[in-house]
């Protein structure tokens, strides 16, 4: 593997943050990664400032949706460490959502260096309070410019950060879905199991139309039927019901969220089992009406867990009974917080520490 080459920015952007009130993702910070693919190989890697990169319109990705990304994130801990949470665990979905698109996987481990080397040279982007982070965003598009439809044979490999705010704090009160029966995020034999551009541009227009409706995300039914309960627009669900927690399997038409894995495995660690089955729209409404619905909550690395409040199906609104958060989904928000933090122990290897130059005291909030 070729070396790495770091151009730094002339001047860092940090000073025009204000890291008390990080959203997500309008802000990135001061270098990016990119790798190019040609002539069957990917090379040479480089760190350079982040920054618009010169595209041609005939690029046929723009086009056709050949492209593939991937989202994690890096934590200061209170210990002083920076810690990166699974990021083999996204190297390896991002190798699959590359197969399912025709695109060479990059070497892993030059994945897993570019997010050490990002994260160090930019540590001072990690946002320090409770709940906040270094988002991080792998992306490949494929890069030759054509207009038939064929997989590329250049592709431009990216990876850019960006400090985001807690998005725990704005769901803590839970969200409301809205059961979706007649659009379709993805249909079995599809692109479901891949993040990838066209899953997020089929969500769109019914998203855009159910947040006019007053609902906050889209619950998505199978494709096939309209019957049975995937996911949410980038969290995986789950559902406490009669004392047994369930959620979807993955069969190809869900994305398989790391954050649903890290709750299935922190659960299993309670000797509480998570039932993966398919689980029919009428069986929760029936569940809902019974008043045996005790906790649902969307799983994924941008909002860690997210309580569900209510959900509206066919014009029934179906609300949760107890306290929201219920206390299950409380003490999972605690818990992988709190390895992802260092705060408790990580049994399962999970994080990987990215270790950053000693540290400059750097205020908590922006000089006014
Ligand atoms: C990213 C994503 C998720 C959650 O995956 P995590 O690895 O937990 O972040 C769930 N569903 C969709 C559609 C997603 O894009």
């Amino acid at each position: 593997m070729s070396q790495l080459s770091v151009t730094r920015a002339a001047q860092s952007r940090i000073h025009l943050v204000d890291f008390d009130k990080l959203g997500f993702g309008p802000v990135f910070s001061d270098h990016m990664f990119c790798m190019d693919y040609a002539d069957g190989a990917w090379g040479p890697p480089a760190v350079v400032p982040y920054g618009p990169v010169p595209i041609a319109p005939g690029v046929a990705s723009l086009h056709y949706g050949q492209m593939v990304f991937d989202g994690l994130k890096a934590f200061w801990g209170a210990d002083g460490n920076v810690r990166v949470f699974r990021p083999e665990a996204n190297a390896r979905r991002l190798e699959d959502s590359c197969a399912r698109l025709c695109i060479p996987p990059m070497p892993r481990e030059m994945f897993m260096e570019a997010i050490r080397q990002l994260v160090a040279l930019d540590h001072a982007w990690i946002p320090r309070q409770p709940g906040q982070s270094l988002y991080i965003r792998p992306l490949i598009i494929g890069a030759e410019e054509h207009l038939d439809v064929r997989p590329s044979s250049r592709y431009r490999f990216f990876m850019i950060t960006a400090p985001v705010g807690s998005y725990f704090k704005n769901t803590a009160a839970g969200v409301s879905l809205h059961v979706e029966h007649e659009y379709t995020r993805a249909a079995p034999g599809g692109l479901g199991f891949a993040k990838t551009a066209a899953n997020y541009a089929a969500a769109l227009f019914p998203t855009t139309k159910s947040r006019r409706e007053g609902a906050d995300q889209v619950l998505w039914l199978d494709g096939a039927e309209h019957r049975f309960v995937e996911e949410v627009g980038a969290m995986n669900i789950f559902f406490k019901i009669g004392g047994q927690v369930l959620t979807p399997p993955l069969e190809g038409t869900i994305l398989p969220g790391v954050t649903r894995d890290s709750v299935i495995t922190l659960l299993a660690d309670k000797e509480l089992a998570v039932q993966q089955r398919r689980l029919a729209i009428d069986e929760v409404v029936q569940a809902f009406r019974e008043g045996k619905v005790e906790e649902v909550f969307g799983a994924g690395t941008a909002a860690v867990v997210s309580p569900v409040r209510q959900m509206t199906y066919r014009g029934e609104t179906l609300a949760i009974r107890g306290t929201v958060p219920g206390p299950l989904t409380s003490a999972l928000y605690d818990e992988i917080t709190g390895i992802q933090s260092g705060r408790l122990p990580d049994r399962h290897g999970w994080n990987m520490l990215v270790p950053v130059p000693a540290q400059q005291a750097r205020p908590l909030s922006r000089a006014r």
